[in-house]
């Protein structure tokens, strides 16, 4: 049953030749078979003859094993003629066989017909009215005792002109079936080029996505999101990121389903950095809604944290007339850019403020020298000799500090020349100390030398000095009041030179790695009332660089700071 079942699916549904020879072949046998079976059982006075009905069973089975085995035959097209020949040789037999009675049969003429004329068309046409008139319309004519005549005559020519009807009909219909499949295989064909050409460039633009810097997302009319390339996704990731805290994960975020918050959710501020962005105002909102922008800049994220800068533009896009109009909203992160700018502000800031302190001084005691000049009594002149020490000395400050821009310049590009000799480290330390002892009185510091030897190194004393000055300036200064700063003598692995060692403050460890940078000020060097200009730290390491050296900084918040400065000893370590 399962074996039928299944011979039926690949006849009529799967297309299956075989499989449809052998249902067209044996339905016919069995229709055949029985019609003819019965009626001569039926009516035993009709047959005119039995051997003829066994004849026909006999072609009957050898056309359906035919059938059956059809292919072993090494030309596909005999099994197409031979079966429906005999077929036909059948069919005639067993309507010889029960004539007059047997004349519906004839009706099943048409089983071989359909399958002679849809195996060779015209020829399969020619052939199946040949077979008719052989077979089926000599019966008709000469079946009986009944003479011929012209109403036999007419009768017999029925059936064959019959079949040439539908054998037109089938070849009318199977050429306007092959024309409609050649056109559906031409639009098929189509469609496959098309398809290709699709892939090729949604892969390109996959691909060119993947590869920018910059953030794209393409909105379709109803503000949904038809593209996002993983540029988009990173600034979106890292703003999440940045707002959970998670910096360098932002894998994490997403596990933590921030981001289906989706960009709308993250903290969004103005170009100030300050004004939150509400997010029925957010640029993507903004954009669903139809606004059109360029270059706006954004600060997502915390605002006590680290912000990302980002421009965002949102443009309409009408690819084609059919397609309704898109929007494209693209993100570049500008993030180094805005903060290289906010830099440059905070410097402004700061060094005019550190300029203007002195100046202000300087303008102040000149004028009141002037106003002195004209009394020309002693003390007048004790006055004016007082007020010119403090003019004297702010212009020392403001010449320290504009040196100090130029040498922090000089250094950060290489443009300074070393004069290298070899000297005892201890020397220098002594008068470093010397000259900074009463500076550090001033502030209610206590300086001490520890010398554990003295180490010689090969190096540029003026600028040695000029490292040490710095570093113990800086030791005092932030130590303050009560406080203690050493400079030890040290030789290890990295070289000789010395550290510096206060018991002060200590600096965050979130400075730590922006102490070299120029201009930098730690929080509370900023709140404090001392003045500098975050120049001094980045002058030492660009000397120290120079001289192929090391310095390190071990500080603790509270306790106090270590900075180690070495030299090493080889020549070829220092810079030429
Ligand atoms: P300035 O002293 O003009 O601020 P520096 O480059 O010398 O610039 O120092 C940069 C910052 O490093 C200082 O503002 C301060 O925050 C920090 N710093 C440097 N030395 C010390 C120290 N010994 N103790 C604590 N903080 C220090």
């Amino acid at each position: 049953m399962n074996r039928l079942a299944r011979i039926a699916y690949l006849g009529f549904v799967a297309g299956d030749s075989k499989a449809f020879t052998i249902i067209h072949q044996v339905s016919f046998a069995i229709m055949l078979g029985a019609s003819a079976a019965l009626l001569s059982a039926l009516r035993p006075d009709s047959a005119v003859a039995d051997d003829s009905i066994l004849t026909g069973a006999g072609l009957l089975i050898v056309a359906t094993l035919g059938a059956v085995y059809s292919e072993r035959f090494s030309r596909a097209w005999v099994p197409n003629l031979v079966i429906p020949l005999l077929d036909f040789l059948a069919l005639g037999l067993c309507r010889w066989a029960t004539y007059p009675d047997g004349g519906v049969l004839s009706i099943l003429a048409f089983t071989p017909v359909v399958w002679l004329v849809t195996s060779f068309r015209t020829r399969g046409a020619v052939i199946s009215v040949a077979a008719v008139l052989i077979t089926l319309s000599s019966v008709s004519l000469f079946g009986g005792e009944a003479p011929v005549d012209a109403a036999r005559i007419v009768l017999a020519l029925i059936l064959p002109v019959a079949v040439i009807l539908v054998s037109a009909m089938i070849i009318g219909l199977e050429t306007r079936l092959s024309s409609t499949n050649l056109r559906l295989s031409a639009a098929l064909d189509r469609q496959r080029d098309l398809t290709r050409d699709l892939q090729r460039t949604s892969t390109l633009l996959r691909g060119t996505g993947a590869s920018v810097d910059v953030g794209v997302k393409v909105l379709d009319e109803n503000g949904t999101t038809v593209f996002e390339n993983p540029a988009f996704m990173t600034h979106l990731n890292a703003a999440v990121a940045r707002m959970t805290g998670e910096q360098d994960s932002p894998a994490d975020a997403v596990a933590a389903g921030a981001m289906d918050a989706g960009v709308d959710e993250v903290d969004m501020f103005c170009a100030d950095g300050i004004t939150r962005i509400p997010p029925s105002d957010s640029p993507l909102t903004r954009a669903r809604r139809g606004e059109r922008f360029s270059d706006e800049l954004i600060w997502v994220g915390p605002q006590d944290g680290e912000q990302l800068a980002l421009s965002v533009t949102a443009v309409g896009w009408q690819g084609h007339p059919g397609i309704a109009p898109h929007t494209i909203v693209t993100t570049q992160d500008v993030t180094a850019t805005q903060q290289l700018i906010r830099a440059r502000e905070r410097i402004l800031a700061s060094v005019s403020h550190e300029l203007r302190t002195p100046l202000t001084s300087i303008m102040g005691y000149t004028e009141l020298a002037l106003d002195e000049l004209d009394d020309g009594s002693a003390a007048a002149a004790s006055a004016i000799a007082s007020y010119l020490t403090v003019v004297q000395r702010n212009s020392d400050q403001l010449l320290t500090m504009v040196e100090d821009i130029l040498r922090t310049q000089q250094t950060q590009s290489n443009r300074f020349e070393l004069e290298i000799t070899e000297f005892e480290l201890t020397p220098l330390i002594d008068d470093v100390v010397a000259q900074l002892r009463s500076t550090a009185a001033d502030q209610e510091v206590e300086l001490a030398v520890e010398s554990a030897g003295s180490p010689t190194i090969s190096a540029d004393s003026k600028r040695i000095t000029q490292v040490l000055t710095n570093l113990v300036v800086n030791g005092i200064k932030y130590s303050g009041p009560g406080h203690r700063v050493t400079v030890r003598t040290q030789s290890d692995a990295l070289g000789a030179g010395f550290d510096v060692v206060d018991d002060g403050a200590g600096i965050p460890a979130a400075e730590v790695d922006q102490l070299f940078t120029a201009f930098f000020r730690g929080a509370a060097a900023r709140a404090s009332s001392q003045r500098g200009v975050g120049l001094g730290l980045a002058l030492v390491k660009g000397i120290v660089d120079a001289h192929a050296g090391t310095i390190a900084v071990s500080s603790i918040e509270g306790a106090g700071s270590t900075f180690s400065v070495r030299i090493p000893s080889r020549d070829e370590g220092i810079r030429p």
